[in-house]
């Protein structure tokens, strides 16, 4: 079987398999054909032509047949190792708990809209959003109930990133992040001031609603600055939210510091 091939002997032993299989079938095929088309009489006498007209049809059947056999399987084999993995690029990318991007696929797609962005001219806000008090969630109701905040708060997240176009995931913890393209800094704010509303809320289940809030840091990107940096100062501005006391927006650029609490 083809799965259990793992070292360089199991490869070498299925290649043999296969030759010896391929080999002993030609055989066979080749003797059946020419006993029936010439007879079993090794010094009757028959014409040339014969023997090349069989010779050829025997050679280029057997050929077709078995290189279409091997190379059918190949391309099986391909194809399941291309999904396989197309599958496992996509699981090293994902949070488990909230489907969301996890911090590496944010990286590789935040810094390609970046350079896209930065191509076209297009204005960049990067964001951090952070749940309140998660440890007291977690301390009063239980890990599993906090597992549900977050699971709940990353469909909040999802379906507002989709339809508004914000780039967003999980970048640890009750911690997540985002990228909002071609945007400007009121229109920016004013987006994430919607979806604080949306994640002021309680999640039920297990028999409690726990009260959830979530702060917010945005940062404008500057021409030449590089991801890195850019939510570096999205978490300065987040940790501004904190100190004013959660449940806020607070966004930074270069001259001024906006809050929208
Ligand atoms: P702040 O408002 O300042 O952000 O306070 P906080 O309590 O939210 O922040 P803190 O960093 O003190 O606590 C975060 C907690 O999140 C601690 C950690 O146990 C919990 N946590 C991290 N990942 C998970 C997870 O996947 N599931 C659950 N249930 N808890 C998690
Ligand atoms: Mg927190
Ligand atoms: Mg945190």
């Amino acid at each position: 079987m083809p799965h259990s091939i793992v070292t360089r002997r199991d490869v070498i032993r299925y290649t043999a398999g296969r030759v010896a299989i391929a080999g002993g079938l030609t055989g066979l095929v080749t003797m059946a054909f020419l006993v029936s088309d010439l007879g079993t009489n090794e010094s009757a006498l028959v014409p040339v032509g014969t023997v090349t007209h069989a010779s050829m049809i025997l050679a280029l059947s057997v050929s077709i047949l078995l290189s279409g056999v091997m190379s059918y399987r190949s391309a099986r084999l391909m194809q399941q190792l291309a999904l396989t993995r197309a599958e496992l690029l996509r699981v090293s990318r994902t949070d488990p708990l909230t489907g969301l991007l996890n911090r590496r696929g944010f990286d590789e797609a935040a810094t390609a809209l970046l350079a896209q962005a930065a191509a076209a001219g297009q204005r960049v806000v990067g964001l951090m959003c952070d749940i309140d008090r998660f440890k007291a969630i977690n301390d009063r109701y239980g890990h599993d109930a906090g597992d549900r905040v977050l699971a709940r708060i990353g469909d909040i997240l999802r379906d507002f990133g989709a339809r508004n176009d914000v780039l967003i995931a999980r970048h640890g913890g009750e911690e997540f992040t985002g990228l909002m393209i071609d945007v400007g800094d009121e229109q920016a704010t004013r987006a994430m001031q919607t979806l604080c509303r949306l994640c002021s809320t309680k999640v039920s289940g297990g028999g409690v609603d726990v009260p959830v809030t979530m702060s917010f840091g945005l940062a404008t990107h500057n021409a030449g600055c590089d991801l890195p940096s850019l939510m570096r100062r999205a978490d300065q501005a987040l940790y501004r939210a904190k100190d004013l006391g959660r449940n806020c927006v607070v966004q930074i650029n270069d001259l001024e510091v906006a809050i929208a609490c």
